[in-house]
């Protein structure tokens, strides 16, 4: 069975490989587009398909060459990452190839040999099995839930880019201070809410985060405001920001559907809380009703 995979991140390229192959089966032939500064990392492919997008070009213009590739191929279907990029791709490959893209998959499984997704809806809230209906399927799907294949890819073969028929002309770059550590791959992630309210609070969660060996990251009111203690960093939850480590820690989040969805797939989870009837209480395994300024800095001294 024929299969497609793209992402602009080689991390969750590489698990989409991993996730391809083992959908389709015996037989497996996953052709993985890469953009051409990573072509030849990607591990498993059967084949890869080597872009090079013109400098000017954002990286979304590489949608028509995917499509394009596709379209002569004819694969059962198509994964793509599910970062913010992944799914303007994914809409835009699925309208050119005359489908709808299937956005959020929580899990994919081979029914009568096409993919069945069961993917969120209402941000998070519903969760419905969709099977596409065209001869190919465009699904986005997170990190972490495949594990990359060790082997090197087969050949790797550049293609030409297609130019988007609206075409967007990038104008400049500007790097995005954020932490080095990725909050989607991390094992252990500390998650701020609103609750905090200062520079303090946000240092005392980075101590227990790091004592951990994790990494910080936060609900959307944190982000919002120039002055915001997460200021243009992603958020955790429908936003698409999907984390599944082995820890969280939810500090002085009250946890909203928009953003339980993004952790509801970790292996254990603690809520600290002032507010003993907090909803975050009935999605964790552990609870510490009390004011996490208290809470938190016991935690780590425990840890060392
Ligand atoms: C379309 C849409 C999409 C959205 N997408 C997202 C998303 O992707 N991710 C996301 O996070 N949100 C998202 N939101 C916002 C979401 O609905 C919630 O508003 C948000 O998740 C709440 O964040 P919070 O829990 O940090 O804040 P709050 O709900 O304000 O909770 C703060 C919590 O801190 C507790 N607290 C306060 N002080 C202390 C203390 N000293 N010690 C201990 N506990 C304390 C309080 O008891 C309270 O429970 C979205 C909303 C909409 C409408």
């Amino acid at each position: 069975m024929k299969a497609f995979v793209f992402s602009e991140e080689l991390d969750l390229l590489n698990e989409l490989v991993a996730g391809a192959t083992q959908l389709a089966g015996e037989g497996a032939e996953v052709t993985a587009i890469a953009l051409s500064d990573v072509a030849f990392e990607v591990k498993g492919a059967t084949k890869v398909l080597s872009v090079e997008l013109p400098a000017d070009a954002p990286v979304d213009a590489v949608a028509p060459s995917i499509a394009l590739a596709v379209e002569e191929a004819q694969p059962v279907f198509v994964l793509i990452g599910a970062t913010r990029i992944g799914h303007s791709i994914a809409a835009r490959v699925a309208a050119k190839l005359g489908t709808s893209a299937i956005v959020d998959a929580k899990a994919v499984e081979m029914v009568d040999g096409a993919p069945q997704v069961l993917h969120m809806l209402f941000g998070g809230a519903a969760l419905r099995n969709d099977v596409a209906t065209g001869p190919v399927s465009v699904i986005t799907l997170p990190a972490a839930m495949y594990e990359p294949l060790g082997a090197a890819s087969g050949s790797v073969e550049a293609i030409n880019w297609v130019e988007p028929a609206a075409k967007v002309v990038k104008k400049g770059t500007r790097k995005k201070e954020a932490s080095s550590k990725d909050v989607t791959t991390e094992k252990v992630v500390v998650c701020g809410g609103a609750g905090l309210k200062s520079r303090d609070d946000l240092a005392m969660i980075e101590d227990l985060a790091n004592k951990l060996d994790g990494v910080t990251g936060c609900t959307r009111p944190l982000t919002e405001g120039a002055d915001a203690l997460f200021s243009g960093e992603p958020y955790i939850g429908c936003s698409g920001v999907y984390v599944r480590p082995d820890l969280y820690i939810g500090v002085g989040v009250s946890g909203q559907t928009q953003h339980t969805v993004g952790f509801e797939d970790a292996k254990v989870t603690v809520a600290i809380n002032s507010d003993k009837n907090a909803s975050i209480f009935r999605y964790s395994d552990y609870g510490i009703v009390g004011d996490f300024r208290a809470v938190v800095p016991a935690l780590a001294s425990l840890i060392g």
